[in-house]
């Protein structure tokens, strides 16, 4: 079997739910397990969080997935729902809705059930992506009070657009748009992401709803999930598949775009952009390989990369190299590919094998 493997790590997993428990003490923790649990795998993770006691997803087939598996918890839609005919298996499944707009709440207006929805009001405090605008929700309220198949009382949240960034005061802007805008109405509240939950303290409120930090990476820039207490949970890894000789001057790999510049050997690592190393990552980008890290060099092709061992090494056709996990922070790869780890763990695709332990 090829070596690449995703080995995802579950215990880290539940240390880092402990550990946003720890951080939000006075809120209780929606999961967010979109995307595939951000690479990790949607029903592996959900089931391995009994505690969680909400999870959050993006579409209405991932909620689904869920309930397939077993999930039990209730699941909130993120992105409420796309279609009026999807509202019948929604409600079957018990689903959360996140309304954001008006057609939404005309289309709630005509389901016709004997069941009652539960609902989170978005408000737009400021992102500028989904939810109502501030001025908007006196009539909200108005059209709210005629749906008759939504439990009351609903609940609110909003979004934050930079709390990744402590030097940003638009966070605390956006918290003081969504307490003033609702100060009125006595509702459980959410509004705080990974970023809010480490960083925004004020922001906790009833519910707060990590994705990334569940995963083990810090949001925040110039720092990784270590600084809190996190653990990484996706370990990428591979192995060296072959080795060779470069001589001053010559290059390796696609367009030519590194050249030795002196005698050295080369790594050819089996993993590329067809499991999702990001094709982008620049030279230089950190691999590891024996206990140190040592340099990605020339174009990430489809199959494989390559890394600069050095003219003097002991690696060998075999060895185990980690592309990120415990001993390389993801964070510290994304730089390095001008991304964020969010897309890194998002990309590793169908080909990587899966391990949990
Ligand atoms: N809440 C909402 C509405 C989201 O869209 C997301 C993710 O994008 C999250 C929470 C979780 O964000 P993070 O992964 O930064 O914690």
């Amino acid at each position: 079997m090829r070596p690449t493997k995703a080995i995802i790590d579950l215990d880290a997993l539940r240390h880092n739910f402990k550990t946003i428990q720890r951080i939000a003490s006075d809120s209780r923790v929606i999961a967010v397990v979109k995307a595939d649990a951000y690479g990790h795998g949607l029903a592996h993770i959900a089931t391995a969080l009994p505690d969680a006691e909400m999870f959050a997803v993006a579409t209405p087939l991932e909620a689904y997935t869920l309930r397939d598996a077993g999930i039990k918890q209730p699941i909130l839609l993120l992105e409420g729902f796309f279609e009026e005919k999807e509202l019948p298996k929604i409600v079957d499944n018990d689903l959360h809705l996140v309304v954001h707009h008006s057609p939404q709440i005309e289309a709630l207006q005509r389901l016709e059930t004997n069941k009652k929805l539960n609902i989170w009001l978005k408000i737009d405090s400021g992102m500028n992506r989904l939810g109502f605008k501030v001025e908007e929700l006196p009539q909200i309220e108005k059209d709210l009070a005629k749906v008759e198949c939504i439990n009351k009382p609903i609940r609110l949240m909003s979004h934050f657009a930079s709390a990744d960034d402590p030097k940003d005061c638009f966070t605390d802007q956006q918290l003081k748009t969504f307490l003033k805008s609702t100060k009125h109405l006595i509702l459980e509240r959410s509004m705080a992401n990974s970023a809010g939950i480490l960083e925004a303290h004020d922001a906790h409120f009833d519910w707060v709803r990590p994705g990334l930090v569940l995963y083990g990476c810090s949001p925040m820039v110039g720092t990784t999930g270590a600084d809190y207490g996190l653990q990484p949970v996706m370990n990428l890894e591979s192995q060296i598949m072959s080795i060779r000789h470069v001589k001053k001057g010559e290059s390796t790999g696609y367009g030519r775009h590194w050249f030795a510049e002196k005698d050295t050997m080369i790594g050819l690592v089996a993993i590329g952009y067809g499991d999702g190393y990001p094709r982008h990552a620049k030279n230089g980008t950190p691999v590891w390989v024996n206990g140190r890290t040592v340099p990605l060099v020339g174009r990430v092709s489809m199959d494989m990369l390559a890394v600069e061992l050095g003219a003097k090494h002991n690696d060998k056709i075999g060895d185990r190299v980690v592309l990120w996990g415990k001993e390389l922070p993801a964070e510290v790869v994304a730089a390095h590919a001008d991304t964020i780890p969010y897309t890194l763990s998002c990309g590793v695709t169908g080909r990587v094998h899966f391990e949990y332990r």
